[in-house]
């Protein structure tokens, strides 16, 4: 490869770093959290979520991101759930 550091491309993430890759080493995950948290703050139906990760550059990114979204949107366990469970079992 004859890459030079003069073919630099804007990160990603819209944090207006240099990079020769596509994202700024961890800005990655930067933006899947900054995704996220729009998903969270708009509250994104998947067809939102899938909308958004269109915007990521790979395969690999959007399982990331879809994953992310998913965790960050699902209900989250009510702590009786865990004492119900131990109550079955004494
Ligand atoms: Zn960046």
């Amino acid at each position: 490869m004859n890459a030079k550091a003069t073919n630099l491309n804007a990160c990603l993430c819209g944090c207006g770093g240099a990079t020769r890759a596509t994202f700024c080493a961890g800005h990655d995950a930067k933006m899947i959290s900054n995704l996220v948290a729009v998903v969270v703050a708009d509250s994104l139906t998947k067809a939102g979520i899938a909308k958004l990760a269109k915007s990521l550059p790979s395969d690999a990114l959007r399982a990331k991101f879809e994953r992310a979204a998913a965790r960050a949107t699902a209900p989250k366990p009510a702590p009786e759930a865990k004492a119900d469970a131990e109550e079955v079992a004494a």
